[in-house]
């Protein structure tokens, strides 16, 4: 667990300059000194000493927005909602590997079948078995909707809301996560919840010392989960202008899993899609990269999430998402801080994680390029550090 590593770029993940000559040592697993250029500490004869020349040291990268349940894949949503729980556990164990070894040393799973991803992520915290540090939503909740899946839990009134939060959080999840929006079967979008059982449902989170997460496809459901004060807005298709300039105004996070209609469009060729199902897809990117360009506008603070096992997107795969974000008019430094510095502030670890520091766990990446010239050198994972622990 104690390591130096000499003469390498730094990305520290703060927004900053890249700083072209550092040396970092760690010990014990927490990042103890940084300094730049030919200043190296005394000589530790014991530590790992890793010479960084020509490579990129960052914090390892976050995914806000995964299912570790799901495998991903055309039809992996459905095979997720028909597995056993044993079944789901084993499969989500395997894909935290697969997230891990991408270099992604943490996550955020919002929402599973039958609430595994707590034990998922309580036995990835005990060593058991290799993974990001998993923040874990249980079910997610929601009002009766169209959606009816496994990993959702339907309530019907608040003193339903209040009893699953309430027994969720003595479960020991890290974050709430509902439903904030329905669609009618004209097509119209309507808020779920409703402003009462909204911020009932921030009261009991943020009382426990949790963030909220609100799955929101809808400008009404969008909203209202935003004046409730709910934290995050996941995949916000939906966003007017109003909406994204009281985000900015209250510190709301936006999740635009942008990777979900970026797969689909992209796999459509192979999985034959008809010119109806390529069509929504289409007016979904449309109205999400309008929605983007909203919020970058108001200045709303970003992170980055895929949906990776909610949706044909596999898990480890973040920089797509950022290539896609950048793409729809993110700048590179602000899509590497939403996964790392934001993404670790909306999943309620910055204390510890998310920024190259001295005081943070090293949690550490080092990539064979240059990411601030070309965002997938990401993929170019040489090493990989969770805790000081080199994991690749
Ligand atoms: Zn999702």
């Amino acid at each position: 667990m104690n390591l130096l590593i000499r003469n390498v770029r730094l990305i520290d993940g703060c927004g900053g300059e890249p700083v072209p000559s550092v040396n970092v040592v760690v010990e014990n697993g927490v990042i103890s000194w940084i300094g730049e250029g030919s200043v190296v500490p005394s000589a530790h004869p014991h530590y790992e000493d890793i010479n960084g020349e020509d490579l990129t040291l960052m914090p390892g990268i976050f995914d806000c927005h995964e299912h570790f349940a799901g495998d991903g894949g055309q039809n992996g949503v459905l095979v997720m909602n028909e597995d056993t729980p044993e079944t789901l556990l084993v499969k989500a164990a395997g894909n935290a590997q697969r997230a891990l070894m991408s270099g992604q040393t943490s996550a955020r799973d919002v929402g599973s079948p039958y609430g595994i991803s707590v034990t998922l992520a309580r036995q990835v915290a005990t060593g058991s078995i290799p993974g990001p540090r998993i923040t874990a939503a249980g079910q997610w909740i929601q009002a009766p909707t169209t959606w009816p899946y496994s990993m959702v839990h339907t309530i019907e009134s608040a003193e339903q809301m209040r009893r699953v939060v309430t027994d969720q959080i003595a479960q020991g999840v890290g974050l709430i996560k509902v439903g904030a929006t329905g669609v009618r079967e004209d097509g119209s979008d309507y808020a779920t919840l409703g402003p009462e059982i909204a911020g009932l449902v921030v009261e009991l989170a943020h009382g426990a010392g949790l963030k909220v997460a609100a799955h929101c496809t809808g400008f009404t459901g969008a909203a209202e989960a935003v004046e409730a004060g709910i934290d995050s807005i996941e995949h916000a298709t939906q966003i007017d202008e109003r909406t994204a300039k009281l985000m900015a105004e209250k510190g709301t996070v936006a999740v635009p899993t942008m990777s979900t209609w970026d797969y689909r469009l992209n796999a459509a060729v192979r999985w034959g899609l008809s010119k109806e199902e390529l069509d929504i897809s289409e007016a979904r990117r449309d109205a999400s990269k309008a929605s983007f360009k909203r919020m970058l506008a108001a200045g709303v603070k970003i992170a980055a999430g895929t949906d990776a096992g909610g949706s044909p997107v596999r898990h480890g795969t973040v920089v797509r998402e950022l290539e896609v974000m950048i793409d729809a008019g993110l700048g590179v430094m602000q899509a590497i801080e939403s996964a790392t510095r934001t993404a670790a502030e909306i999943t309620g670890v910055l204390d510890r994680a998310g920024t190259v520091e001295v005081g943070k766990l090293a949690d550490l990446i080092l990539i064979d390029g240059d990411p601030l010239s070309d965002i997938a050198a990401l993929r170019n994972v040489w090493a990989v550090f969770q805790g000081g622990r080199r994991i690749r």
